[in-house]
């Protein structure tokens, strides 16, 4: 049994459903804890809706490639897409944490890459855990949450659990 966090985003489509049903099939691969629904501005292209995000702390027997299979299949059942890089999608799963496993392969990058700079991936994290460190940081101390860039949308059990 690992400790694993993913990270969820969407901004296209119903993204609140879309969030809800991600939320239920990540339920099947395990014990889930979901953290609070936020809304935040876009990152990189700026001519885009605005995005929903939370996070799920999952304790899963998934092997790292086998969970990322399996976010992978849950973009590809929402209808994603690729526009463009950082463009528009109606799901984002981007596994943050695996355990205090470090990981780097063709396919995944572990703890994933930005973490420590998001506000909107940062912010949930913290709801699941107010203590987490990644690589020796402790990340309730980062600077940028200080003025985060995200509003609260949903305090409580928005995902119907
Ligand atoms: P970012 O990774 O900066 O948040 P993004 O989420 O828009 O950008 P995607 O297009 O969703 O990027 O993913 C591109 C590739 O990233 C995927 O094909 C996947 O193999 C790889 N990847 C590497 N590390 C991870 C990780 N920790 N979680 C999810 N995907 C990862
Ligand atoms: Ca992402
Ligand atoms: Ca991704």
């Amino acid at each position: 049994m690992t400790v694993t966090y993913i990270g969820l985003g969407s901004n296209l489509g119903d993204s609140q459903q879309i969030l809800t049903e991600a939320v239920h099939k990540l339920a099947s691969l395990g014990a889930i804890q979901v953290s609070k629904l936020y809304q935040s501005p876009p990152m990189g292209p700026q001519d885009q809706p605005n995005y929903l995000n939370a996070a799920v702390q999952l304790i899963t027997d998934l092997a790292p490639l086998a969970l990322l299979d399996e976010l992978q299949r849950f973009e590809q059942e929402s209808g994603r897409v690729r526009l463009r890089h950082w463009g528009e999608r109606t799901l984002d799963l981007d596994l943050l944490i695996y355990g205090d496993e470090q990981i780097q392969n063709e396919r995944l990058t572990v703890p994933h890459v930005g973490v420590l700079e998001r506000d909107f991936v940062l912010r949930p994290l913290l709801d699941l855990d107010e203590n987490l460190y990644i690589k020796g940081q402790q990340l309730k101390d980062l600077p940028i949450l200080q003025n985060p860039d995200l509003t609260v949308l949903d305090a409580a059990n928005w995902a119907n659990l």
